[in-house]
């Protein structure tokens, strides 16, 4: 029997008049890389945030390592999300004014490790990443691909069990788009974390364990040609 860690059930999620989840439902089995496609608008990056608990379904439930995830509180879900998630956005959404190892440090300060202890593991991992060089530069002056490198360090730097990846690297050229999700797969292979990542391009989903389709808001069967 395979053991899922994320399992989410008939989602619905409208945004006034547009429902952009129409009973989605998805297994994630701990430790694989599932890539989530489907065209623009057909709900990707909703389900996604469901998913790691940043919103909140109007119906169906979300269940994480056996608890319902849709049924904690804001401030339960915070926690869990600081604890166990990792978040990769499309753009890094890095903090301005802070340099780079302080940034990737901020998840583990949030969650109350004494800085030190903190930025001593964003070093780490920015140096296992190939970018102890950034560790005091500011975010306005990275590349593309270096910001993504940054934010994928921040993503791992708590231990996450799963990490959530929204476009990686969409807005980064061919090259650096493999480095960014080359470093991403290999980071959460080494760790056992599970990854989600929403993709349209197909390169990127080729790369994953499994692909799951969405359109109109539900999962599609995936044709047959395109399974492992
Ligand atoms: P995808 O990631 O596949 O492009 P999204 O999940 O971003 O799809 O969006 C699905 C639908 O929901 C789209 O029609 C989009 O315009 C709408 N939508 C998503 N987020 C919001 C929001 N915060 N406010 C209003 N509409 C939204």
């Amino acid at each position: 029997m395979t053991e899922s860690l994320l399992r989410a059930r008939s989602l619905r999620k409208a945004f006034g008049r547009t429902e952009a989840l129409r009973g989605a439902t998805i297994d994630v089995e701990r430790g694989e890389v599932v890539a989530v496609t489907g065209p623009s608008g057909s709900g990707k990056s909703t389900l996604l945030l469901c998913l790691a608990g940043i919103l909140r379904p109007e119906a169906g439930e979300i269940i994480y390592d056996d608890r319902r995830l849709d049924r904690l509180s804001e401030s339960e879900r915070t926690k869990l999300r600081r604890r166990h998630f990792g978040l990769v956005l499309q753009f890094g959404q890095l903090v301005p004014e802070l340099p780079a190892v302080e940034n990737v440090a901020l998840p583990l300060l949030l969650d109350g490790h004494p800085r030190r202890d903190a930025e001593g593991a964003a070093r780490a991992w920015l140096e296992r990443l190939g970018a102890d060089q950034l560790a005091t530069a500011l975010p306005g002056e990275l590349s593309g691909g270096e910001a993504q490198r940054v934010a994928v360090a921040r993503a791992l730097v708590a231990g996450p069990s799963v990490v959530f990846a929204d476009e990686p690297t969409g807005a980064l050229d061919t090259v650096s788009s493999e480095e960014v999700l080359g470093v991403l797969l290999s980071a959460a292979r080494d760790t056992d974390a599970t990854v989600v990542l929403v993709t349209h391009d197909n390169r990127v989903a080729a790369s994953a364990d499994r692909e799951v389709v969405l359109r109109d808001g539900a999962v599609v069967p995936v044709p047959a040609e395109l399974r492992p």
